[in-house]
C-alpha cells in the first residue's frame, strides 16, 4: 500500500473531494533537438505555418464556446492568447534561429517560447507575469499541433476525475463540465489568476500553487483535495479518509440544518434585524448569492472587468453587468464599489506603473480621480443601472474628506449630463465610502457628513493598520483582527457613522467569521456582507444569540490587551451561545496537521 503524502499550496475554491487523479500535463513536453538540411527548412516553416493557423482555429472554437457558456467577459481573456500567436518578434526570432541553427522547428519553437516564458515570468509588475502563463498556454497548444499531438480534451471526460496539472489555462478551466471535473489541482497559480477565480464561480474544490505536485502523482492514483485548508493528499490513509468523511457528514448535517433558515432574517433572539449580504466579483456569482439565502449584495467587486483584455470596459459593458445584478438581487440591494484596481488586485492593461509599494500606491480612488475618462463612465454605467432603485455606490481606499467630496463632485456632473440627456437613473441613489484606511477611520466622523453609508474594508484597514502584508505569509502570525487597535478602531467607526446618522456595514472578511459575529453585532454594525459559502453560519449565529448578549461580549473585550485573549474569550461565548457550531469548528481544527 502506498504511503499518504501531504502536498501544501494555496487554497483558491472551497470544498473537500476524494477521487481518482487525471492529469492534463506536466510541465513540458521534451522535445530531442536533430539537424536538419537546408533544403528542408522551407517544409519546416510551412509546418510551423500550419500549427500556428491550427492553434488559432482551436483558440477562436474555445473563444465561441466560452462566449455562449459563460458570456463575454470569459472570452475576452482569449484575446491575450491570440496576440500571443500574432507576436512578430516572437515569430521572427523562431525563423531566424530556424535559419540559423537549422534543428527541428518543434525544438527552436519550444527554445523561444520558454525563453519568452521565463523573461515574463521574472518581471514584477503582475500584470505582465501573468502574461507569462498566456505565452506557455498558447506555446504549449502550437506544440502540440507540431507534434500532432492532441491535448486532453476536459469537455470529453466519461467518468469523475480531479485534474492534476502545471497550471490550467483559462480555457481548461472553462471546459470543465462540473459532473465529470470534481476538484483540481496545479503546480503554480495564486488567488488572483484567471483560473482561481473561475473555479471559485464554477464551486469545484481547487488547490493552486503545489510547485510539483504533477511530478508525484500519475494517472489513476487517488488524492483527495481540500480546497479549505488548501491541501492534497495523496494515497490518503484509512484514518485520514474517516476523519474527512466524519467531517463531511458533519458538515452535510449541519449544513440541512443551515439550510431551513435560509429564507429567514438575520435576526437575534430578542429582535436585532441585521443586513446579511454578499460579495461578488461578477454576475455569475448571484446563483450562490441567493442559494445562500443572502440578502442582495454589499460589495461588488468590478475589478474583474479590466483584467484579461487590451482595451477599457465601454460604458455599456459595464451597465449590462450592473443591471444584470440589480435585476435578479431585486427588490434587494446591490452596492457597486468602484473600481479598486492595485495592491494585490488583478491586474489590468491600465497604465498602472511599476511601484515599490503598490499596497500604498496609485490605486483605486486615487486613480479614479485623476483619470475622469475611466471614472465617468463607470459612474454614468452605475447611474443607469440604478433604475430600479435598489442600488448603491461606494469609493474604495478613502483616506479622507477631499476625496470623498472630489469624488462626489465628479458623481455630481455625471448625474447633471443624464439629467441633460434625459437619461433615467434613481435620484436619490445612496453613496457609500468604504472604511479601510486608518486615516479614513480617525477621521470617519467628517466622512459621515458626505456620505449616505460606510462599509468597514477590514482587509485593508487590518494590513494598514498593523502594518502587515496581507499577502506576505512571513508576517501572517500578525494578521490579527482580534487585536485590540483593530476593535478600537472599528468601534470608533461605528459610534461616527451612528452619531451621524448614517448606516455601516462590513464587507471584509473579518464579516464571514462567525466567532467575530457575536462582537460586531454587540460593537452596533447594522450590515454584513462576505462570501455567499459563509452566510449560513453567520445567519444561523445572529439568530441563536440576544443582542444585549452581544453588546456584554463586545464592552467585555476592551478590557482585555491581547488578541489571543479576544479571540479566546469570544470562542468561548459563541461556544456557549452556538454550541453546534462551535463544535464543528473544533473538530475540523482537531485533525488540522
Ligand atoms: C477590504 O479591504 O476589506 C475589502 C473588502 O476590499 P478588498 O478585499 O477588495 O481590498
Ligand atoms: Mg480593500
Amino acid at each position: 500500500m502506498a504511503k499518504e503524502k501531504t502536498y501544501r499550496g494555496v487554497a483558491v475554491s472551497p470544498g473537500v473531494i476524494l477521487g481518482k487523479v487525471f492529469i492534463l500535463d506536466s510541465q513540458e513536453d521534451t522535445i530531442v533537438p536533430h539537424s536538419i538540411e537546408t533544403s528542408k527548412i522551407p517544409y519546416e516553416i510551412a509546418r510551423f505555418e500550419e500549427a500556428l493557423i491550427a492553434t488559432r482555429r482551436e483558440i477562436l472554437n474555445i473563444q465561441k464556446q466560452i462566449s455562449q457558456k459563460m458570456g463575454v467577459d470569459h472570452a475576452e481573456i482569449f484575446n491575450a492568447h491570440l496576440m500571443v500567436l500574432e507576436d512578430r518578434s516572437l515569430i521572427e526570432e523562431i525563423l531566424k534561429r530556424l535559419e540559423k541553427e537549422k534543428k527541428n522547428i518543434e525544438y527552436i519553437f519550444q527554445q523561444v517560447i520558454t525563453k519568452y516564458s521565463d523573461v515574463f515570468s521574472q518581471i514584477k509588475d503582475e500584470y505582465l507575469r501573468e502574461r507569462a502563463s498566456d505565452i506557455r498556454d498558447v506555446g504549449k497548444r502550437v506544440l502540440h499541433n507540431l507534434l500532432g499531438k492532441k491535448k486532453e480534451d476536459l469537455s470529453k471526460l466519461k467518468e469523475e476525475v480531479i485534474v492534476i496539472a502545471y497550471d490550467l489555462s483559462p480555457s481548461d478551466t472553462a471546459a470543465m463540465h462540473k459532473e465529470n471535473v470534481i476538484g483540481f489541482a496545479t503546480d503554480i497559480g495564486s488567488r488572483t489568476s484567471h483560473t482561481a477565480i473561475m473555479a471559485r464561480s464554477l464551486e469545484i474544490p481547487a488547490v493552486v500553487g503545489l510547485h510539483d505536485i504533477t511530478k508525484h502523482v500519475k494517472n489513476g492514483d487517488t488524492v483527495l483535495v481540500d480546497g479549505h485548508r488548501g491541501i492534497v493528499i495523496l494515497n490518503p490513509e484509512k484514518k485520514t479518509l474517516g476523519l474527512y468523511q466524519e467531517e463531511r457528514t458533519r458538515i452535510a448535517s449541519f449544513l440541512v440544518k443551515l439550510e431551513k433558515i435560509r429564507d429567514l432574517p438575520a435576526e437575534t433572539k430578542d429582535g436585532r434585524r441585521i443586513t446579511l449580504s454578499a460579495n461578488i466579483e461578477m454576475p455569475e456569482d448571484i446563483p450562490s448569492v441567493i442559494n445562500h439565502g443572502a440578502e442582495g449584495v454589499g460589495l461588488y467587486r468590478t475589478e474583474f472587468f479590466y483584467m484579461g483584455r487590451e482595451d477599457l470596459p465601454t460604458e455599456e459593458e459595464h451597465y449590462e453587468a450592473y443591471m444584470e445584478v440589480a435585476e435578479k438581487v431585486y427588490p434587494n440591494d446591490v452596492i457597486i464599489r468602484t473600481m479598486d484596481l492595485g495592491g494585490d488586485k488583478y491586474l489590468s492593461h491600465l497604465d498602472i506603473p511599476n511601484e515599490m509599494n503598490p499596497f500604498m500606491g496609485w490605486r483605486g480612488i486615487r486613480y479614479c480621480l485623476e483619470r475622469l475618462d475611466v471614472f465617468e463612465a463607470q459612474l454614468r454605467a452605475i447611474l443607469r443601472a440604478s433604475r430600479l432603485g435598489n442600488v448603491k455606490i461606494m469609493y474604495p481606499m478613502i483616506s479622507g474628506v477631499v476625496e470623498v467630496i472630489r469624488a462626489n463632485e465628479i458623481l455630481e456632473g455625471v448625474k447633471q449630463r443624464l439629467d441633460k440627456e434625459k437619461t433615467p437613473y434613481s435620484k436619490d441613489i445612496e453613496v457609500g465610502a468604504m472604511i479601510e484606511v486608518p486615516s479614513a477611520a480617525l477621521t470617519a466622523r467628517d466622512i459621515a457628513k458626505h456620505v449616505d453609508f460606510f462599509s468597514i474594508g477590514t482587509n485593508d484597514l487590518i494590513q494598514y493598520s498593523l502594518a502587515v502584508d496581507r499577502v506576505n505569509e512571513k508576517v501572517a502570525y500578525l494578521y490579527e483582527p482580534t487585536h485590540p487597535g483593530i476593535l478600537n478602531l472599528i468601534k470608533s467607526v461605528i459610534d461616527a457613522a451612528h452619531d451621524n446618522g448614517i448606516w455601516v456595514g462590513m464587507c471584509g472578511e473579518m464579516a464571514g467569521e462567525p466567532a467575530m459575529t457575536m462582537i460586531l453585532l454587540g460593537m452596533g454594525l447594522d450590515e454584513f456582507s462576505t462570501s455567499s459559502a459563509s452566510i449560513p453560519e453567520v445567519k444561523h449565529v445572529i439568530r441563536s444569540v440576544n443582542y444585549e448578549d452581544a453588546k456584554a461580549l463586545a464592552d467585555k473585550v476592551t478590557s482585555f490587551t491581547t488578541p489571543g485573549e479576544i479571540k479566546g474569550y469570544a470562542e468561548k461565548v459563541l461556544c456557549k451561545s452556538v454550541p453546534e457550531l462551535m463544535e464543528q469548528k473544533n473538530k475540523k481544527l482537531k485533525h488540522r496537521r
